[in-house]
């Protein structure tokens, strides 16, 4: 099978071929379809944080794909069904985090893509607990993103305990920020796409954004406290330069969620300014398999739209450079089905039809929409987008409660699709969720 492999922190990936590995215990083989790409690779290839991976080191951590083998002691996943290898590839299940719900901050944890071998490759192997499970109603394509930069702007969201009329600003509108927007204005808030490059701004407007601000031509603070402040402030930017800004546009008790990791780690917050409104900076990593699993219900009921473009593994070093230069819409993410052998994309589905008719690979803007457009995936406006159903995320332990406003299928899909003792776990991550 062909894989992208980092051998050294300075040399670019070499495309190489290894045998197709073998499942252990509890472990699952995966035919990856899909595997997008996230900066967090990039650090990895480059070895930019300190805890460095060790080399060779596949990335990926946003790989789907079907189950193609289930080494014993396998119950959760079978042969044929489609999953998602996230970041948090395992936890120990026993540490004081994850008993309190909180498993993304294990003490014993797997980084998939980073302490072990992630997505870039043909066939990945995955511990079954910890992969999600991807609803027949969800492409492949939009997969991939999801399983990163989608639960992990659901989670800040969540994390910023976003009220219905809050206004919620998101800064950067890449791969994580076009996600976290939408999450933002599901949770209900009026929101504020804020960017320094305006086909993002337009591409924010596209999705739903109350409001724009141009970062580089407008203040701000001063455009923030025209609409009366923000409640909260998504950041998912690789610079800490418009932290301080975001923390001056905060109203009282306003929050400011940091997702992104700049390599440059610190900014200057004013005490003064932070204890006489009483703001909290409040820092969030990935999301719990109960996220993931919520953030794939909504794509499935046509909630989200994921800004995408297709490319094939053996352009990663090329995906790279694009990605550090800025020169990408959202996410890219490699399309590996036909790529190595002769299989068919989602057969009969109209995406993958479509994709093969017009011979192209750019998936953005009106070509998704007109997809969607023709499909119950219909995104609703904002007028006529029921708030119920996922408002307070972090209340969410009954299912019954939760299945609101989803078509009776897609909850019962979902029902199914999780084990009784993921379900008990809801109540843990439910709790968690407006705690943290
Ligand atoms: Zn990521």
């Amino acid at each position: 099978m062909r894989a992208a492999v980092v051998n050294s922190f300075s040399e670019p990936l070499a495309l190489e071929d290894r045998p197709v590995p073998e499942p252990r215990s509890g472990q699952i083989r995966v035919r990856i379809e899909t595997s997008g790409i996230c900066h967090t690779d990039i650090h990895a290839a480059r070895g930019d944080w300190p805890v460095k991976p060790v080399l060779p080191l596949v990335p990926g951590h946003e790989g789907v794909g079907i189950v193609d083998a289930v080494a014993d002691g396998v119950t959760r996943v079978a042969v044929g069904q489609r999953v998602a290898i996230p970041w948090l590839g395992g936890a120990d299940g026993t540490c004081e985090y994850c008993v309190k719900g909180l498993e993304t901050y294990c003490l014993n944890p797997t980084f998939t893509g980073y302490l072990i071998d992630g997505g870039y490759r043909e066939y990945s192997i995955a511990d079954a607990d910890f992969v999600g499970i991807v609803p027949a109603d969800v492409d492949p394509l939009d997969a991939a993103p999801l399983t990163c930069a989608g639960v992990t702007t659901y989670k800040a969201v969540k994390a910023a305990r976003v009220g219905p009329s809050d206004v919620v600003g998101v800064i950067g509108i890449g791969g994580l920020g076009h996600l976290g927007l939408q999450y933002a204005g599901i949770a209900g808030g009026f929101t504020v796409a804020i960017d320094v490059d305006d086909a993002k701004l337009d591409l924010a407007k596209r999705l739903g954004a109350d409001h724009v601000i141009n970062a580089e031509r407008q203040d701000v603070v001063e455009e923030m406290h025209k609409l009366g402040g923000a409640d909260a402030i998504v950041s998912t930017a690789a610079t800490p330069g418009p932290l301080s800004a975001a923390s001056a546009s905060l109203r009282p008790a306003g929050r400011l969620v940091l997702v992104g990791l700049p390599a440059e780690d610190v900014f200057p917050l004013p005490i003064f300014e932070t204890v006489l409104r009483g703001i909290s900076v409040i820092g969030s990593l990935v999301g719990t398999r109960e996220d993931l699993a919520e953030v794939f219900e909504l794509h499935a009921a046509g909630r989200t739209r994921v800004e995408l473009e297709t490319r094939r593994l053996d352009q990663v070093n090329e995906c790279f450079e694009d990605v550090l230069a800025g020169r990408v819409p959202a996410r890219l993410v490699f399309d590996l089905r036909g790529q190595f052998r002769d299989t068919t994309s989602s057969p009969g589905h109209p995406a993958g039809l479509l994709r093969r008719l017009s011979g192209g690979s750019r998936f953005t803007g009106a070509y998704r929409g007109d997809h969607r457009a023709d499909t119950r995936h219909d995104r609703p406006t904002r007028r006529s987008r029921p708030r119920l159903g996922v408002v307070p995320v972090g209340l969410g332990a009954d299912a019954s409660w939760r299945t609101e406003g989803r078509s009776p299928g897609c909850a019962q899909r979902a029902a199914q699709e999780r084990r009784p003792q993921e379900r008990r776990s809801e109540r843990w991550n439910g709790a968690a969720g407006t705690g943290s």
